[in-house]
């Protein structure tokens, strides 16, 4: 074989070397961008720590929620602690703790508002506190789900105080 030859052969080889990274790379980018996104599907992708028990009623929640008591509350810790899930677009009314409230989120992505505050984003593993009798609401974003742990302590002074609903304005904002 004469160097040409091999020379010819050579550039060749590289050239399909060269498009087959183009076309590697190409592949990758598109599969990047088309992977599922966990949170896009909450249905399917967002997973419950604690099931999904009792469906909220509609009275101090706009969207469908599920309720899952885990600790109830009693004379002893007077803590309660239960897990809600709140579907995309989801979040209950204004309200208030006599004794604050503490969330944690456990999936998924949402919004917590105190009155007179920016609305603050929550994603997995945020951590949020309201203080006593400060109205504030809570739920899921609109395209995403959101599982939350809520604490609520010293419930010898009550639990909670329902006020009117969140408005798709103040929820949108
Ligand atoms: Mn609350």
């Amino acid at each position: 074989m004469d160097e040409n030859r091999i020379y010819k052969i050579k550039k060749i080889m590289k050239n399909q070397l060269k498009n087959l990274l183009i076309t590697a790379s190409i592949c990758f980018a598109i599969a990047g961008c088309s992977q599922p996104k966990t949170m896009e599907n909450p249905e399917n992708k967002i997973s419950a720590i604690f099931p999904m028990e009792e469906p909220v009623n509609g009275e101090t929640f706009t969207g469908k929620t599920w309720h899952t008591p885990l600790v109830p509350s009693d004379s002893t810790l007077t803590t309660v602690v239960g897990n809600v899930y709140f579907e995309p677009g989801a979040r209950s009314h204004w309200h208030s703790h006599p004794s604050g409230q503490i969330l944690l989120i456990t999936d998924g992505k949402g919004f917590h508002q105190i009155e007179g505050q920016p609305k603050q984003t929550l994603n997995k593993g945020d951590v949020v506190t309201c203080p006593p009798n400060v109205l504030h609401w809570h739920g899921a974003s609109p395209d995403t789900g959101m599982h939350q742990l809520f604490i609520v302590p010293n419930t010898e002074n009550g639990i909670v105080e329902w006020k009117h609903a969140v408005t798709d304005l103040e929820y949108l904002k």
